[in-house]
């Protein structure tokens, strides 16, 4: 079941680069796997994901040492300061960076750690209370202070879309998001690129990829619903 979702979404995703005059090689698909087992994991990897995102520290950490190392573990979640250290010199790369202070905190642990940690400036497109980010305003400033510290690198931006039944309702965000990221790239701002643009889930990922996504984060298009009143120690 999940190979076949796979390459149903692995289909989905061409067609929309066909659609967009993309080419498929600028699309990479990150398999979302929080709260799901080491088990499907696994069965993704068996069907060629090397790409994989997780949202909670210890989840992660936790994850990290039962499946194949050549993975690519993506933090997309809210990260709090006290846990950057458990995960700086193990992810490939963070989604999920809105402050000056969280920043400042990775690279400090970039630091001790002597790695050099790739980032995303999450932003909230759509201004939904209920999100973080840092606004479309904050976002240039932000990647300039950010681009000032060391053993941190502005990779590009992240957004994480509103749920909606329809979603052509979200591809105004997902525009915004890569016109964002041409204004901030025009800047040349010094140790900053604007080569990622993370968005796009199970509902929108093919409009995002229509308007410019590098990475799309597919959870249950992939493994399923999450079911999250089962203990928090199934995946392991
Ligand atoms: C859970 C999650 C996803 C995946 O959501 P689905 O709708 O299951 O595809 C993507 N991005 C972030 C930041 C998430 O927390």
């Amino acid at each position: 079941m999940i190979s076949e979702n796979i390459s149903q979404a692995e289909r989905k995703i061409a067609c929309a680069c066909d659609r967009a005059g993309r080419s498929r090689e600028e699309v990479t698909l990150i398999a979302v796997s929080k709260t799901k087992p080491v088990s499907m994991l696994q069965e993704a990897y068996d069907a060629g994901v090397r790409d994989f995102g997780e949202n909670k520290v210890q989840e992660l950490v936790d994850k990290i040492p039962k499946v194949p190392e050549d993975i690519r573990w993506h933090m997309i979640g809210h990260l709090q300061r006290n846990k950057v250290k458990y995960i700086v010199d193990k992810v490939y790369l963070i989604h999920s960076v809105d402050s000056f202070r969280l920043a400042e905190e990775i690279s400090r642990e970039a630091l001790k750690k002597q790695v050099i940690v790739n980032i995303l400036i999450e932003v909230n497109v759509s201004l939904e209370e209920s999100k973080y980010g840092a606004c479309c305003e904050e976002a240039a400033t932000l990647a300039e202070e950010i681009s000032r510290l060391p053993g941190i690198l502005v990779k590009g931006l992240m957004t994480i879309a509103p749920y909606v039944e329809n979603a052509e309702e979200n591809r105004k965000y997902f525009a915004k998001l890569k016109q964002l990221s041409v204004d901030i790239m025009h800047k040349n701002i010094d140790n900053v690129s604007m080569d990622i643009l993370s968005m796009g889930m199970t509902g929108d990922y093919e409009i995002a990829v229509e308007e410019g996504a590098t990475y799309v984060r597919i959870g249950t298009g992939i493994f399923g619903e999450r079911d999250y009143k089962k203990e928090t120690t199934k995946w392991v």
